[in-house]
C-alpha cells in the first residue's frame, strides 16, 4: 500500500498549480461579479496540456488517468470553482467517446476535445432531474435521410452556449421507460438546437447555465452514441465518472478556503492578537484540515479504483457526498472566522462559500449519493 504521488503526478500538480496561480487566481473574482464564462482561461489551459488528460496520448491528449483529471480539478478549484466545473464537464465527455464509441468517433472528437473544444452533457430535463429515466426529449429515425430527429428540452447544462460538442441523451423509444434510452453526440450550430433561458445562479456565476431547445434538431447516425437503448447506461457511466470530478472541486474549494483562513488568521489582530492565536479558532482548523484530508484520501481512492478497473461506483458516491458535505462546512467555518469581512465580497470566502453549495446538487444530490452508496450495500 503506498499513499503517495508519483513523480509524475507531483509535477503536474506543481505545473497546475502554479497555473491556477498565474492564470485563474487573479480574474476568478472578475469572472465571478461579470459572470463572465472563462473561455480564454480555457484555451490557455488547451495549450499546456490540461484540456487533454485522461485522452489517450495516440487521440492527441496528454494521457494520464483519473487521479491525474482528480489533480487537476482540486488545482483549479482552489482558485476558480466555476472554471473548475466547466474543465470537470470537459474531461467526462472524452471517458464517455472512449468507453462507448466507435474508432472513427475517437478519431474524430477526442484530438478536438484535446486542444481545446469545449464539451458538454445534456441529461437533465423540467421533469427528470435525480428521476433521469423518465426524460421526455426523442429521438426520432428518419429511414430517408438516415438521421435521428430530436425534439425537446433539456434544462441546466453547464457550458451551455459555448460548448463545440456535447452528448445529449434522449428517448429512441418511450414505451421502453429507460431501456428505450439512447446517447448522442451533438455539435455546436447543428441546426434546430437553439439555446433558451441563461440561468441567474446562487453561486459558480462564470460556468454559464442553460436551457438547450431541440426543435427537428437532426443528427446524423454516424453520431449515435454506442448502441440503441444503451443510453442511460451511457449517462450512468458518465455520472459515476463525473462524480469523482466534482468530489474534487469541492475538495479544491474547501482547501482553498482554508489556505485563504490560515493566511487571514496570521494577519487579523483582535485583543491585541492574530485570530490564529486564540484556541476556540485554532480548533476550527484543526476541524477543517482534518475533514480536508479525509476527503482527499476517498476521492483517491475512488480515483484509484476506477483506474485499475475496479468497482469503484460506490466509492465515487461516497467521495462526492463526503467532499461536497466538507465544501459546505469548511466554507462556512472560513467566512466564520473571516468574520463580518467574510461576508463581503472583498475576500474570496464568501465566493467559495457560495460556489460550494452546487456540489452538493448536480452530478447527483446528496440524497441520491446515500441511494446509491446503500444500494451497494444493502442490495
Ligand atoms: C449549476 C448547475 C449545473 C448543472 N449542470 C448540468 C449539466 O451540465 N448537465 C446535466 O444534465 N445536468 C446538469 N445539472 C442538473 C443537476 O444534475 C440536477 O439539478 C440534479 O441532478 C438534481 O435534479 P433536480 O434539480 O431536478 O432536483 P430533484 O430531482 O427534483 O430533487 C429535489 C430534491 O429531492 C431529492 N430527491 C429526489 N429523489 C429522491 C429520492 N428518491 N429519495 C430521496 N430524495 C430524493 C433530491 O435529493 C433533492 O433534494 C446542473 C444543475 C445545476 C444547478
Amino acid at each position: 500500500m503506498e499513499f503517495k504521488y508519483t513523480e509524475a503526478q507531483l509535477l503536474l500538480q506543481k505545473m497546475v498549480r502554479e497555473f491556477a496561480e498565474k492564470e485563474v487566481a487573479p480574474i476568478a473574482d472578475t469572472l465571478d461579479k461579470e459572470h463572465r464564462f472563462p473561455l480564454e482561461t480555457f484555451r490557455k489551459m488547451a495549450e499546456i496540456g490540461i484540456t487533454g488528460i485522461g485522452i489517450p496520448v495516440e487521440y492527441g491528449g496528454s494521457g494520464g488517468g483519473d487521479i491525474e483529471k482528480a489533480i487537476i480539478v482540486m488545482e483549479i478549484a482552489k482558485k476558480c470553482a466555476a472554471t473548475a466545473t466547466v474543465l470537470s464537464v470537459h474531461t467526462s465527455f472524452p471517458q464517455a467517446i472512449l468507453k462507448f464509441g466507435t474508432e472513427a468517433q475517437k478519431r474524430k472528437y477526442l484530438p478536438m476535445m484535446a486542444g481545446g473544444a469545449l464539451c458538454g452533457f445534456a441529461l437533465t430535463e423540467a421533469n427528470a432531474g435525480s428521476d433521469a429515466g423518465s426524460l421526455k426529449t426523442t429521438a426520432v429515425f428518419d429511414e430517408k435521410t438516415g438521421e435521428y430527429v430530436l425534439n425537446g428540452t433539456k434544462i441546466f447544462i453547464t457550458g451551455g452556449a459555448r460548448v463545440d460538442a456535447m452528448v445529449v441523451i434522449a428517448s429512441t423509444d418511450p414505451s421502453k421507460g429507460s431501456k428505450g434510452i439512447s446517447a448522442f453526440i451533438l455539435e455546436k450550430g447543428t441546426p434546430g438546437f437553439s439555446i433558451g433561458k441563461v440561468e441567474d445562479k446562487m453561486g459558480i456565476h462564470a460556468s454559464e447555465t442553460v436551457e438547450l431547445v431541440f426543435e427537428d434538431c437532426r443528427i446524423p447516425k454516424e453520431n449515435l452514441l454506442g448502441k440503441e437503448g444503451k443510453g442511460f447506461n451511457i449517462a450512468l457511466a458518465a455520472l459515476d465518472g463525473g462524480r469523482i470530478g466534482i468530489a474534487s472541486q469541492a475538495l479544491g474549494i474547501a482547501e482553498g478556503a482554508l489556505e485563504e483562513t490560515i493566511k487571514y488568521m496570521h494577519e487579523r489582530t483582535q485583543f491585541g492578537k492574530p485570530l490564529a492565536s486564540f484556541q476556540g479558532l485554532q480548533w476550527y482548523v484543526a476541524e477543517m484540515a482534518t475533514k480536508v484530508e479525509a476527503a482527499r484520501w476517498l476521492i483517491f481512492y475512488a480515483a484509484y479504483l476506477k483506474s485499475t478497473g475496479g468497482n469503484f461506483g460506490k466509492f465515487a458516491a461516497m467521495a462526492k457526498f463526503n467532499a461536497s458535505t466538507v465544501a459546505r462546512e469548511v466554507t462556512s467555518l472560513a467566512v466564520q472566522i473571516h468574520g463580518g469581512y467574510g461576508y463581503m465580497r472583498d475576500y474570496p470566502v464568501e465566493r467559495m462559500y457560495r460556489d460550494a453549495k452546487i456540489t452538493e446538487i448536480y452530478e447527483g444530490t446528496s440524497e441520491v449519493q446515500k441511494i446509491v452508496i446503500s444500494r451497494a450495500i444493502l442490495g
